[in-house]
């Protein structure tokens, strides 16, 4: 099918709730993409820190290929070994808990939200403004931002939105409060690194009152900073966190991670959701862990990071750069999303905008640094127009 084809079935059949660039594409390597004119293209965005190990790699789909021959799916009513093992190995790497299974971020985010109330009944939730933890309705009404929440209100009722400042937050937690969540660092509203100081008074808060801190480490985890999970940096440990994106290696899962304390909270019948955590998905995260999990490799993530934020400062039309690791944000002078456009259509480069004037970059952890340099030559060349 051409492009054109492609674009006039999607306008017929296809509910219109993305706004998709005028590419499709056929095949991964690496940090490489094609088209289907094979062209190729830089990738510096990830499927949005989804294939942070770069596109197809071998070990991720040597897994998947094994385990499609060998079994797909059985539901939560029966064991199955690489579920199990992945728990083991996502408490083992983080907070030493329990481990409960969906298939995306925002369900990861439901079934802490739910964990927590059920830890204090009818309790509120705090967030911070400009956060962003999904589309569902208890992920959104999590999410205070008024063009997302507005078309769809009532929203899930308890939730309060505070500013990023530690006093505001301390202010906001009562004996009343069940959860206060928050990203570490803000991804979709632009790259926004919250301070030590606000993390410390949403910890010290937390333990005062009875409330669980829980980190949404969706687009933060994996390894995506330079650390497997952002708050192993952040001098503060979470109660729970939420894990999605890069941790099926390209495949759709999300994992709620608890410590000791909240471990034991859902019971059966308490959640549960017919495809997580099947043999499938779970191999492949299997791989995508053990693979990110490296000292040398997330050594690389904080070098490639810091050199990467230091040439972009020198970028025409840049003015702040924002992030850490391979976590990355510029805000510009001129329209980011045309730099978007510009950068993919006439560069080959693929990035995004998370507004009018900030770029994302959120390159593989497994970008050369060749590969690096070629993306930073092919933004400026954006940046050019
Ligand atoms: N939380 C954060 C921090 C995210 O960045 C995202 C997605 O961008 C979500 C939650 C929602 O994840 P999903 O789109 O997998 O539901």
């Amino acid at each position: 099918m051409t492009l054109a084809e492609l674009q006039a079935l999607e306008s017929e059949r296809v509910i219109g709730s993305y706004a998709r660039q005028p590419v499709e594409f056929v095949r991964g390597e690496g940090a490489l993409l094609w088209d289907a004119e094979g062209n190729e293209y830089l990738d510096f965005l990830c499927g949005i820190s989804v294939t942070s190990l770069g596109h197809c790699h071998p070990r991720i789909v040597a897994a998947v290929r094994e385990q499609a021959g060998l079994l797909m799916h059985t539901s939560n009513l029966f064991y199955t070994e690489p579920a199990m093992r992945l728990a083991e190995r996502l408490s083992r790497s983080s907070l030493g808990g329990k481990v409960f299974f969906c298939n995306s971020g925002t369900e990861a985010n439901e079934a802490a939200l739910k964990l927590a109330r059920k830890a204090k009944r009818g309790g509120d939730v705090v967030v911070v403004q400009g956060a962003f933890h999904g589309r569902t309705y208890g992920s959104l009404s999590a999410t205070p931002q008024e063009s997302k929440q507005a078309p769809f209100a009532p929203l899930v009722p308890g939730f309060h939105a505070v500013a990023p400042e530690p006093e505001a937050l301390a202010a906001a937690v009562t004996e009343r409060t069940a959860a206060v969540l928050l990203e570490p660092i803000q991804g979709e509203s632009g790259v926004h690194v919250l301070s030590e100081e606000l993390l410390a008074a949403a910890r010290e808060a937390c333990d005062r009152h009875g409330a669980a801190l829980i980190f949404d480490e969706i687009q933060t985890g994996m390894g995506r900073t330079g650390t497997l999970w952002a708050y192993e940096r952040c001098g503060v440990v979470p109660d729970a966190m939420t894990v999605a994106k890069a941790l099926g290696g390209g495949l759709p899962i999300g994992a709620l991670i608890t410590g000791e304390r909240l471990a034991d909270v859902f019971e059966p019948g308490d959640h549960g959701s017919t495809f997580a955590g099947g043999p499938l998905v779970a191999r492949a995260a299997l791989a995508a862990l053990e693979l990110t999990d490296d000292a040398q490799l997330l050594e690389r993530v904080q070098l490639l990071g810091a050199e990467l934020a230091e040439s972009l400062q020198g970028l025409p039309h840049v003015v702040e750069v924002r992030g850490r690791g391979l976590m990355l944000a510029c805000r510009l002078d001129v329209p980011a999303p045309q730099v978007v456009t510009r950068a993919l259509l006439e560069q080959r480069l693929v990035l995004n905008a998370t507004g009018p004037d900030t770029l994302r970059l959120l390159p593989p952890l497994t970008l050369s640094d060749e590969q690096a340099r070629d993306g930073l030559a092919r933004l400026a060349g954006a940046l050019a127009g």
